[in-house]
């Protein structure tokens, strides 16, 4: 639009210029060096004009045969980047296919046409470790770590690698730097808590759980739950160094991040147990029962009153288990205290109830010795047993990374290091094969 308005203002300016030339006729006589020339003095403008356009065109074709090399250059160079960029993305998608020789050989590409090493080094490490090129890797990612766009990059590349070579020290010293580098990113601070929980920096794991669940990393439950194991295993420390009202301290924190875990509840009733707090830790385990049952917290139970009669230790059982009575370890837990005080009967109910429901060998287990202690026959359990080896094995502490059993929990899984792999349930590394004739 004002392209159009300043086109009409120039025409009108021209046409009001010739019409003031017309009105005005004249001649012009110009004499130079034995020439002469006489003209209209309108010829003259005209002319004149026309020079002028000559010589700006002339000038810009000028310019433009001047500008030629630079122009080619700058094509050659666009080239060049353009099969680059290319021999990244095929690198790139090398490195994705699993295809080590055309990775190495298109970075290798890529890092001749582009000048740009930030870009080039990444695939070129990537494609050094698809190799098993390690220690070229770790050029690479050192050499990373001195550009400021790609230190994080390379700060991972060399976590990934001592993580994998089982080199803490050197993982935790990394992943300490990507923090500072990147306080956002979830996986540093993961990561930084794995590192830290299996070096037992337990306080260091504290504080990084706690800023992961500031910057909302992990799910609620999921932290308040890392944080109970964190504390019951400063706990344990403490307890271990005999600081047995720190140890309580600990536990109740651990106890109250997460309710329904039963290592924290149990090991909080002891301790109270310990500082001779036996009414309270009493409550506390009356309350937590149906959150979260469990032998452990059974047996911390039991231990309050080591040295009561046993018809005064099965009644107390069942007091704890009042909250939820039908539960599976509710009844288990009173058949056992009941079978040791000799109420038969009762202990028979029970584990009845609990093998319809859910039959485990150690139900079958309990179950024999019922039957042998009413009959006063040892053989008479045997019918029990038989079951017992057939039914599914028992719960325990099993690690969910790599299926091994522990006797007791651990933050740290004690085969395979993982972070609060540990879960109450049956061994999934234990099939259950059926009976055959010959082995019945
Ligand atoms: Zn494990």
């Amino acid at each position: 639009m004002r392209r159009l308005l300043l086109f009409v203002a120039l025409a009108a300016v021209v046409v009001a210029v010739a019409v003031w030339v017309a009105d005005r006729p004249g001649q012009i006589a110009i004499h130079w060096q034995g020439w002469r020339v006489d003209t209209s003095v309108a010829m003259l403008l005209l002319v004149t004009a026309a020079l002028a356009l000559a010589f700006a065109l002339g000038l810009r074709f000028l310019g433009w045969i001047v500008r030629v090399p630079r122009r080619w250059r700058r094509w050659i160079q666009e080239r060049r980047r353009r099969r680059g960029y290319q021999a990244l993305t095929v690198g790139m998608v090398a490195v994705a296919a699993g295809d080590p020789e055309e990775a190495v050989r298109q970075a290798r590409r890529a890092d001749v046409l582009l000048d740009e090493p930030p870009l080039t080094m990444l695939l070129s490490a990537q494609a050094a470790q698809l190799n098993g090129d390690e220690a070229a890797a770790r050029r690479y990612f050192t050499a990373m770590l001195d550009r400021r766009e790609t230190e994080f990059l390379g700060l991972r590349g060399l976590l990934m690698q001592a993580m994998r070579a089982g080199d803490s020290p050197a993982a935790l010293e990394l992943a300490r730097r990507a923090r500072r580098l990147r306080p956002d990113t979830p996986w540093v601070l993961t990561t930084l808590f794995e590192l830290e929980s299996r070096a037992g920096q337990w306080r260091g794991a504290e504080a990084t759980l706690a800023e992961a669940q500031r910057r909302r990393v992990l799910p609620v439950e999921t932290a308040r739950h890392r944080r109970a194991a964190v504390l019951l295993e400063q706990a344990r420390a403490a307890e271990a160094d005999d600081r047995l009202r720190d140890a309580g301290d600990l536990a109740a924190r651990a106890h109250d991040e997460d309710r329904s875990f039963a290592p924290a509840t149990a090991a909080y009733v002891r301790l109270l147990g310990a500082t001779d707090r036996q009414r309270k830790a009493e409550r506390v385990a009356e309350k937590a029962w149906p959150l979260g049952p469990h032998p452990d917290i059974v047996a911390a139970y039991a231990a309050l009153a080591a040295h009561a009669d046993p018809v005064d230790a099965a009644r107390r059982i069942e007091r704890l288990v009042a909250g939820l009575p039908d539960h599976v370890e509710s009844r288990m837990a009173v058949a056992a205290a009941a079978l040791r005080a000799g109420l038969w009967g009762e202990a028979r109910r029970q584990l009845e109830a609990v093998v319809a429901e859910r039959p485990s060998s150690r139900a079958y287990a309990l179950l024999a010795e019922v039957e042998e202690g009413e009959t006063g026959d040892p053989v008479a359990g045997q019918k029990w047993l038989r079951l017992a080896a057939d039914a599914p094995p028992a719960e325990a502490w099993t690690c969910t990374a790599c299926a091994s059993v522990a006797a007791a929990w651990h933050a740290i899984c004690p085969a395979c290091g993982a972070v609060d792999g540990m879960r109450w349930q049956v061994p999934a590394g234990a099939p259950l094969l059926p009976r055959t004739a010959e082995s019945a």
